[in-house]
Formats: structure tokens, sequence, C-alpha cells
């Protein structure tokens, strides 16, 4: 690679921990918040009494774009243009409004993912891995730049499969637009008061974006085994929300098609035992052997973890 050494290192950093935007906020940082309500009530009770209304500081941030040499607004564009029929296709919904995806400078990246993930343990680490972000209230996604410059910087000569990669983490994050245009549902769960339906939420905008990501990786990048690498990585980070959700969601699908789907974004929560009870359902159609094994390993984990 030729780009800089700490970029190199970003994009190492990128690919080890394939997970998405919001992605970060995750499941490592239930655990965290988890950790932090028993220890800070006050906190908590703080956070309690906002108003679901209240707009997310992330909204009154000033934000400056990146000025990097490689970077190339009109580039991202058009690849943004070339990814949003992709997304329509697989998510079977229309963008209302053309989304936004930006990229910072390094300044307003590390001010934008302090005020998304407040609670990450390490800051730093936190900007230097989170991959993107969708911010509702703005109705913007923001990449981080080593995935930037992996879908920017590209040449015809160098692993298209890379870029490819990059650009169905893209489609991952203009799924999560099609999401708040539709159903305001990103928006619903950040101002979700009880942590119980947030995570319901979570399971339903991870595990459909997660899908969709899927979908266009597989059916118009032809990324053979995306699914489960993909499903790997989340299992390993114990991203249950981006597997469970898309499972349950791709289950719901079996059985209801699209629809199905749609009407589970925009509807009312199900109950954790109905949701349990589709999303550990056996697809119908076979899996292949990967797959299958992956989830072995995700029993025994969760096997583990009960005991
Ligand atoms: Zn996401």
């Amino acid at each position: 690679m030729r780009s800089p050494p700490h970029l190199a290192l970003f994009a190492i950093a990128v690919l080890a921990s394939r997970s998405s935007a919001l992605a970060q906020e995750p499941e490592r940082r239930q655990a965290e918040q988890q950790q932090a309500e028993e220890q800070q009530p006050e906190e908590q009770q703080a956070d309690e009494q906002r108003s679901p209304r209240t707009r997310h500081p992330s909204a009154e941030l000033d934000l400056q774009d990146c000025e990097r040499e490689w970077f190339d607004a009109a580039r991202l564009q058009d690849l943004v243009d070339e990814t949003v029929p992709l997304v329509e296709k697989h998510a079977e919904l229309q963008f209302e409004e053309r989304p936004v995806v930006r990229v910072l400078n390094a300044d307003s990246w590390q001010r934008l993912v302090a005020c998304e993930m407040p609670d990450a343990r390490d800051q730093s680490l936190a900007v230097a891995i989170t991959l993107a972000l969708h911010v509702p209230e703005r109705g913007e996604v923001f990449l981080n730049q080593p995935i930037a410059y992996e879908l920017l910087r590209t040449r015809a000569d160098d692993d298209q499969k890379r870029r490819r990669i990059a650009q169905a983490t893209l489609a991952h994050e203009l799924t999560h637009v099609l999401q708040e245009q539709h159903f305001e549902l990103p928006s619903r769960m950040r101002a979700e008061r009880s942590n119980d339906n947030k995570r319901k939420l979570k399971f339903l905008v991870e595990g459909h974006a997660t899908l969709v990501e899927e979908r266009v990786a597989a059916a118009e990048f032809g990324i053979a085994g995306y699914a489960e690498w993909s499903r790997k990585r989340h299992l390993k980070a114990r991203r249950m929300a981006y597997t469970r959700g898309r499972d349950y969601l791709a289950n719901l699908a079996e059985d209801g098609g699209e629809r199905a789907i749609h009407e589970a974004l925009g509807g009312p929560l199900p109950s954790w035992p109905a949701f349990v009870r589709v999303a550990m359902r056996k697809p119908k159609r076979p899996r292949d052997a990967a797959d299958a094994e992956t989830d072995e390993a995700d029993a025994k984990r969760e096997h583990e973890r009960k005991r």
C-alpha cells in the first residue's frame, strides 16, 4: 500500500474491525453502558430526563470537510450515486431525498465521535476504528478517512475487492438513511428511553443494514462468502444485533417477502420470545458449511456465557 503509514495502520484497523458506524456503539458499548448504569446512577438519571424530542448534540456540531490531497468530493458523490440504486433494489425502498455522505477532517471526526460515543472507554481507539457514522438528526452519513481512502484511491490495477468491501459498508450506511426516511427508525432508536426497547430497535436497525449490505456485496459485487465473513466478524466482536437482527429479518422475509421486513421496521416491537423464535429458526434455504460452523461457535459462546 502506498498510503502514508498512519493511514495504512488505519486501514488495517478498518479491515480488522470490519464493523460499521453505529456499529461501534453496539454490543461493546452496551456492556460498558450496563457497567456505567450500575456505577453512575446520577448520569443515567440525567439521560433519562432528557426529552426524546431533544435534538442530539451531534446536530449542533460545526463540522469541516476533509482537505487531504487524495480526497475528491466529486468522485465520492459518483460512488454514492452508483451505490444508491443498488441499495434501493435490495432494500426494495426508494430514497425520498438524495443521501448526503461526507468525509471530515481529523479534528471534526474526533469531535463527532466524541459526541456520538461519549462512553467509549478509549476515545482515540474509537476515533480510529469507527468506519462510519450515520447521524439521523443531521440527515448525514460520515465516513472515516481510511474507508474513504479505500473507496477513492483504489487504482485500476489494485485489488478491487478492497474497494468493493468499502462500498458494501457505504451500502450499509445508506440503508440507515433509507430507514430514517421511511420509518424514522434510527432516530426512534436514539430517542428511546427504555433500554430494552432501544436494544430491540438496534436489532432492527443494524440487522436490516447488515442484510442489505450482504445482498449488495454478494449480488452486485460478486464477493463470494461475504455474508459468512461478515457474520464471523460481528460474532467475534459480539455484535449480536447485527447477526441475530439480520437473521430475524431474513427469516421474516422468507415467509412474507420484503413487505414483512418493512412492516417489522415500521411496526410495533416484537416481544423477545417472538424475536428469538424467528431469529433462531433454521432458514428454509440450506446454508453452506461455513455458516453452520459459525453458528456452532456462536451457540457454544452463548452457552459459555450462561454458565
Ligand atoms: Zn449500522
